[in-house]
Order: C-alpha cells, then sequence, then structure tokens
C-alpha cells in the first residue's frame, strides 16, 4: 500500500488539474476543445472525436443525485474513522451523463431521493494516522 492511502494522489498526472482546481474551491473538469464534450475520468483522448485536447474546464458544482449507499461499518479499514459516510454519484448539471463520485455531506440517508439537487462544497479530507491533508470535492443537498 502506497503512503499516503488512502488520500488521493493530487499529484497523479491524468487528474492533477482536478485536485488543483479542488485547492481553489473550484470544480473542474477535462472538456474537449473539438466537441466540447466532459470527459470524465479523463482519459488520453476524449471518448466522442477522438480528440486530444482537452482542457481544464470549470464546472457549476450543481448536480443531482444519481445514486447513494449509507455506509455504516466501513469494508476498508482505511476508510474505518468516517463511518457512518455516504458516498454516492452525481450527475452533473452540464452532463447528466458525467457522473463524479463523491461523499454527501451535511445531510442525513433519509433526507435523500433519487435526482434530487445537490450542490458542490470543499472540505478537507484526512484520516487518523495517515499524513497530511487534500481539499476535496464533496456534495450536499441543494434547494
Ligand atoms: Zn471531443
Amino acid at each position: 500500500m502506497r503512503a499516503g492511502f488512502p488520500l488521493p494522489d493530487v499529484n497523479w498526472e491524468p487528474t492533477r488539474g482536478f485536485w488543483q482546481a479542488a485547492q481553489r474551491r473550484e470544480l473542474q473538469m477535462p472538456r474537449c476543445e473539438r466537441c466540447g464534450l466532459i470527459n470524465w475520468y479523463p482519459p488520453p483522448r476524449c471518448r466522442a472525436c477522438e480528440c486530444e485536447s482537452l482542457g481544464w474546464s470549470s464546472l457549476s458544482g450543481r448536480a443531482t443525485l444519481f445514486s447513494w449507499s449509507h455506509v455504516s461499518r466501513a469494508l476498508f479499514d482505511g476508510y474505518a474513522s468516517k463511518a457512518p459516510y455516504i458516498t454516492g454519484l452525481v450527475a452533473l448539471e452540464e452532463d447528466p451523463r458525467v457522473r463524479l463520485v463523491t461523499l454527501l455531506v451535511d445531510c442525513l440517508p433519509e433526507d435523500l431521493t433519487i435526482d434530487m439537487p445537490v450542490e458542490v462544497v470543499f472540505r478537507v479530507l484526512e484520516f487518523p494516522d495517515v499524513e497530511g491533508s487534500v481539499i476535496a470535492p464533496m456534495f450536499r443537498p441543494h434547494s
């Protein structure tokens, strides 16, 4: 297991722009400079047109809740300190086909419904016994 796990590797080239934007409290994903498609998870070429020019594009941070799971006991020891937590998939306002795996915060499991509006918030992600922390996009219900 690499050092720092389960913190994300913010220096890994394909997602470095995502984490750099998060440090500025911005949600960014690669967008094709030819056809405009948002490509997530970052591929080497656009999934629609195979263009290799993908630029980091700012997103609204608004989305809808596609799916979620309330985790009361972490399956992996590294996440035990976070339980209970809610992990989910949110569908972006700009293109609902694009879904981001995230944590849902500032809510209870019973508050959640399919397709409800959610918005990004940026929170410090850290774990006991793991050095460092990362500012990560998470989502909360948005009325
Ligand atoms: Zn494209």
